[in-house]
C-alpha cells in the first residue's frame, strides 16, 4: 500500500471520513504542512477514489481536479484546476490527471456511453447548427436505446468552437440539442446529458476565448458529465470521429469511426457505421457481463 501524507488545509473539514475513505487505498498520515508524497485537500470534496486508486500504480501521478468558477460576465460554465492535488515526490517527472470534484456524495459505478455529435449523431457539414431530423443518423437511436435498456448513462460531448469564433450562439447550440432529444424521444431513446464546449483557445472574442479544459482532448466535459449522471471512468466509452476525441483520460476506451478526418493512430479505428455501432453494441453487452 502507498504511504500518502495527508495535509487538509482547511479546519472545517471533516479529516475522520476522508482519512477513512483514503485508509482504503493508501496508509494515511496526517501531517500540517506539505512534504513528499502529500495529498492536499482544502475544500471538501467526493472523489471517485476507486478510480483513482486504479491508476496508481508504479506511475508517477499528478491528480488535479476540477473546480467550477463562475463570472457573471461569462454565459458558460468554466473549469479551472482546483481543489486537490496528490504529489508524488518521488520521481522527477510529473504526469497530470485531471479528476472530477463531486458537488456531493453521490455513488459512482456506472460506465457512461459519450457521444460526440457532429459526424456521429448528425451530419457534419462544419459547424452545424440549424437542426434538421433529415441530418440525424438513425442507426445511433438503436445505439442509445441499447445503452438505456442496460441502465449505462448516455452524454454527449461536443466542441461547439463556432460559439467562439462568433458564427453561432450558445443559445442556437441549445436549441439544436432540445430538438435532437424530442427527436430521439419520438422513437423512445434517451440521452441523459450534454455537455459542450463554446471556448477556443486561439479564436473568437474575449469572453470566449479561453483555453478551457472542456474542450476536447481535455477531459473537463467528460469529467463534468460523470458527476452529472453518477458515472465512473472506468470501463466507459467514448465514440467520436476525430484524434481529438481521444481524450486524456485513463480508463476510457475509445472507438473512431474513420473517413471524417485524418486520423494518426490506427487504434480502436471503426470504417464503416455498421461497423462502429456493432462494435458499440458489443462494449455495452460485455459491459452488462462485467458488472
Ligand atoms: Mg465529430
Amino acid at each position: 500500500m502507498i504511504d500518502i501524507n495527508l495535509f487538509l488545509k482547511s479546519a472545517t473539514l471533516n479529516k475522520e471520513d476522508l482519512a477513512s475513505k483514503l485508509s482504503a487505498f493508501f496508509n494515511i498520515t496526517v501531517v500540517d504542512k506539505v512534504t513528499n508524497n502529500t495529498l492536499v485537500v482544502d475544500s471538501d470534496c467526493f472523489v471517485d477514489w476507486e478510480y483513482i486508486a486504479s491508476l496508481i500504480s508504479n506511475e508517477n501521478l499528478n491528480f488535479v481536479f476540477l473546480e467550477e468558477f463562475s463570472d457573471r460576465n461569462f454565459k458558460r460554465d468554466k473549469y479551472v484546476d482546483s481543489g486537490i492535488k496528490f504529489i508524488n515526490n518521488t520521481e522527477s517527472v510529473f504526469k497530470t490527471c485531471p479528476i472530477a470534484k463531486y458537488s456531493s456524495e453521490i455513488k459512482c459505478n456506472r460506465p457512461v456511453l459519450f457521444l460526440d455529435r457532429d459526424g456521429i449523431l448528425n451530419e457534419d457539414t462544419g459547424y452545424v447548427y440549424k437542426y434538421s431530423d433529415s441530418i440525424i443518423f438513425k442507426d445511433m437511436i438503436e445505439v442509445i436505446k441499447q445503452a438505456n435498456s442496460l441502465s449505462i448513462p448516455v452524454v454527449i460531448v461536443t466542441n461547439q468552437a463556432g460559439v467562439a469564433r462568433g458564427m453561432y450562439t450558445v443559445e442556437d447550440v441549445d436549441n439544436f440539442h432540445t430538438k435532437l432529444l424530442a427527436y430521439y424521444s419520438s422513437f423512445g431513446a434517451k440521452v441523459d446529458h450534454i455537455e459542450i464546449c463554446p471556448f477556443h483557445k486561439e479564436k473568437g472574442n474575449e469572453e470566449w476565448r479561453f483555453d478551457s479544459l472542456l474542450r476536447k482532448p481535455n477531459p473537463g466535459m467528460h469529467l463534468k458529465g460523470l458527476a452529472k449522471v453518477s458515472g465512473t471512468i472506468l470501463n466507459s466509452l467514448m465514440v467520436g470521429d476525430k484524434e481529438s476525441d481521444r481524450v486524456n483520460l485513463k480508463g476510457i476506451s475509445t472507438l473512431l469511426l474513420s473517413g471524417n478526418y485524418d486520423m494518426k493512430n490506427s487504434q480502436d479505428i471503426c470504417s464503416t457505421r455498421q461497423e462502429l455501432c456493432e462494435k458499440i453494441s458489443k462494449y455495452l453487452n460485455n459491459l452488462l457481463d462485467l458488472s
